[in-house]
């Protein structure tokens, strides 16, 4: 055990391969070694290699199936037409208690690698994966090295009931915090370089070019939240953590998982919480039915904005920066 121990103290992946090379592993060895080590697992190591291809050889595209929307977003980013990708929970379609379908289970059982954003999110990837029998399969969990966030504080505790899920791996609404999101890109481009070497060079600029966008994204994010530190917003999903962590804001959800419509109660939890904290703004999520919060918010003098948590949208990889400039816009003009 002593080398892994070595290995992940060790920073950089050039750190690890030389640490490889200087150990004489041999490279499936080696290869498994890193995939352990960046998140991306599979049961037959002698498949994790595809290797480059001879000149005049053509090889048929590498085929990724991704979970959800962000996850989508991020590797058709890092990918772009080099690989075949494929999301298994359809936009529009809600992923938190989501059911696997037998379209999942073929998609899974003829592709080379899965991705998922990881957290105890993808409760149905586990026996997806099982039903679809593909010893070959590359597992990537794109959560690998982000430390999760067990719970938000504060939280108004959800009324028990068939919404109620407990985050037993931590809140997984990572690719909310674009400084998150960034590491879940290089998680993505170091796991699709080893799977598939062939296009090492594509996922490697590819990848650069999508940092560079949030690293961008980060800034304005800074700017413009810094003008109203502590801002404490309500939401009806406890999606929005690790982004108020990030640039010092606080949120209070009043509902754990999205639903549909709001009840009574999630309602009264609205005016509790405004009671109870100075609360500067409340955001709905696009489709959600909120009159009933609409009727009472002029009451509460509070506007009622909108948050998006890009569970569901656009799949092309340019939505997750509109979507996330106008959240930041909605935020900015909430925490007035
Ligand atoms: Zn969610």
């Amino acid at each position: 055990m002593k080398f892994y121990a070595q290995l992940y103290t060790m920073k950089s992946h050039r750190q690890i391969k030389a640490y490889i090379r200087k150990r004489n592993f041999f490279p499936i060895i080696a290869l498994v070694i890193l995939s352990a080590i960046y998140g991306c697992n599979n049961t037959n190591s002698s498949k994790i290699v595809s290797e480059e291809a001879t000149p005049g050889q053509k090889l048929s595209k590498t085929k990724v199936v991704t979970t959800f929307l962000p996850v989508y977003l991020f590797t058709k980013a890092v990918t772009k037409d080099v690989a075949e990708v494929d999301i298994l929970v359809k936009p529009g379609t809600e992923v938190h208690e989501y059911q696997g379908t037998p379209a999942n289970i073929k998609a899974i059982a003829t592709a080379n690698v899965v991705i998922k954003n990881g957290l105890g999110l993808e409760e149905f990837l586990s026996d997806t994966i099982k039903n679809a029998g593909n010893s070959q399969l590359i597992e990537i969990d794109i959560s690998k090295g982000i430390e999760p966030i067990n719970k938000i504080s504060p939280i108004d505790k959800p009324v028990k009931g068939e919404h109620d899920h407990e985050h037993t791996f931590g809140n997984p609404h990572i690719w909310l915090d674009p400084v998150l999101a960034k590491q879940q890109i290089i998680n993505i481009r170091d796991c699709l370089i080893i799977a598939d070497p062939g296009n090492k060079a594509n996922y490697q600029t590819n990848a650069a070019t999508y940092i560079q966008k949030l690293d961008n994204l980060n800034n304005e994010f800074q700017q413009t939240m810094k003008k109203t530190p502590n801002c404490t917003f309500i939401t009806f999903h406890d999606a929005f953590p690790y982004l108020a962590k990030r640039y010092n804001l606080k949120q209070v959800a009043v509902v754990e998982i999205p639903e549909k419509q709001l009840s009574p109660t999630d309602v009264q939890k609205v005016v509790n919480t405004v009671k109870k904290y100075k609360t500067k703004a409340v955001f709905s999520e696009p489709g959600l039915d909120n009159k009933l919060l609409t009727s009472i918010s002029q009451d509460l003098q509070l506007t009622v904005r909108t948050l998006d948590s890009l569970e569901t949208g656009d799949t092309n990889p340019e939505y997750y920066f509109q979507a996330m400039k106008t959240n930041l816009e909605s935020l900015a003009s909430g925490c007035k």
